[in-house]
């Protein structure tokens, strides 16, 4: 497959005339000054570093005030209820509109937080991996990438208690956990460009003796919710003696292959010495926003040398302009300052590149670049809408991820897959008419 640019964002910069050779999914050649009818505008489509995409069911479910102040905690239990119904074809129909939404925003992949094995009120399926299959199928169907993170939930708290009510769907023993790999990587062999990670919880969810040994389980990515919410950072404390992330940094390997979901409540300390490991921080900005996590320190992440990626998380939105945006809009709401993010450069650009770059390290999925050898992970922006109109280069990066809105992107290709044509997906009609026939049901059930 041969594809053309009339400007593509390649690693040393904007390029002219770009002409892209794919095979078998990868880039094999990217030439520059040749002529050629195609795309106006090609961009590296970063990865969706975190996602549950069975919450995207829950989009706009939740946005009630309840008794008292309304919280994280209060959002979770509404959550734990909605699980009570989902059935595996459920799973996979929501997963897959979630999925074709992503690509329609600009994702090439996404990186699933998958905890949700068992059924309702625990057990385990006829095909432990079940719930994984259904995942993969969602991601065979839309042609999406995925990074599958199969999550490990061992305990209700810091404190070792049991397993309750919805949490029922999420445990797992060791032996149980071991299935679920081997059945998930089994069930991914379809899928060329498909890796298996894994996904300790949190540390309020997982034994230490399992965090202990979690990074000999694996040799993909590693990705675990740290430090989001204000309580979870007391109960760490309270129960360890340390902050989540200063306990993190000292007792677990961290590097290349982990990534910290959300890391919102970092001291300045804890934010130098976490950047040090290189672990990517996994920011999930909407979502964040949504449950009132908190805002992550940008400015300090970066002058520490940390790395980057952003995740949709909750799904209660799926945009990636947006979370781009709203990453940079949550600093300058919290300094009272304009271009926190860039540093004297373009803000639209390092956001992009940042995140391009530390999704695919965090999905075990290349450089994020348009360069030989990396996947073909692509997007094609409509430079002639109005939005976009004479703008070039950064400020056209600019204009897209402040001014923009989500119907810009054209066209994705995935390892090379072009699953998205003209800004809609190629498989929307059918997943969307399943979605909506699902999402009546479990509606009416709630
Ligand atoms: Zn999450």
């Amino acid at each position: 497959m041969i594809l053309h640019a009339a400007t593509a964002l390649l690693p040393h910069g904007w390029a002219r005339d770009v002409r892209i050779r794919v095979e078998q999914g990868r880039i094999a050649e990217v030439t520059t000054g040749v002529a050629g009818q195609g795309n106006g505008v090609l961009l590296p489509a970063p990865v969706n570093l975190h996602s549950h995409t069975f919450q995207r069911a829950m989009a706009g479910l939740t946005e009630a005030r309840t008794a008292g102040q309304d919280s994280f905690w209060t959002w979770r239990a509404l959550m734990y209820r909605f699980l009570d119904r989902l059935s595996p074809e459920d799973v996979q129909a929501i997963a897959a509109q979630a999925m074709v939404e992503m690509a329609e925003a600009g994702f090439s992949a996404v990186c699933e937080f998958h905890y949700l094995h068992h059924p309702v009120g625990g057990g385990t399926y006829a095909d432990p991996a079940e719930m994984s299959a259904r995942i993969i199928a969602a991601a065979g169907e839309t042609g999406l990438g995925l990074t599958h993170l199969p999550v490990i939930y061992e305990q209700g708290g810091v404190d070792g208690r049991a397993l309750s009510g919805g949490q029922l769907r999420f445990g797992s023993s060791q032996n149980t956990y071991a299935t679920v790999l081997e059945g998930a990587r089994k069930a991914m062999s379809g899928l060329p460009d498909a890796v298996l990670g894994m996904a300790p919880h949190s540390l309020r969810a997982v034994s230490r003796a399992t965090l202990d040994r979690v990074a000999g389980m694996t040799e993909g990515p590693i990705h675990i919710h740290i430090a989001e919410q204000l309580a979870e950072v007391a109960e760490v404390e309270a129960a360890w003696g340390a902050r989540p992330v200063d306990w993190a940094v000292a007792n677990l390997p961290l590097d290349g292959r982990w990534c910290m979901i959300h890391a919102t409540q970092m001291t300045s300390a804890e934010t130098a010495a976490l950047a040090r490991t290189s672990a990517v921080a996994g920011l999930c900005p909407i979502t964040e926003a949504n449950l009132g996590d908190g805002i992550f320190d940008g400015p300090g992440w970066l002058t520490a040398g940390g790395g980057f990626g952003v995740g949709s998380d909750s799904n209660v939105r799926i945009s990636l302009a947006e979370e781009l945006r709203l990453l940079e809009y949550s600093q300058r709401l919290g300094r009272k300052a304009r271009a926190v993010m860039a540093d004297g450069r373009s803000t639209g650009r390092l956001l992009w590149e940042e995140a391009a770059k530390g999704g695919a390290k965090a999905a075990g999925r290349g450089r994020g670049r348009i360069e030989v050898g990396e996947w073909a992970d692509l997007l094609a922006l409509d430079a002639g809408d109005l939005r976009l109109e004479g703008f070039d280069g950064d400020q056209l990066l600019d204009a897209f991820v402040f001014a923009g809105r989500d119907g810009l992107v054209t066209d994705l290709w995935s390892a090379g897959r072009h699953i998205v044509r003209q800004g809609r997906h190629i498989a929307r009609d059918a997943v969307e008419a399943r979605f909506r026939a699902t999402m009546r049901r479990l509606r009416d059930a709630l």
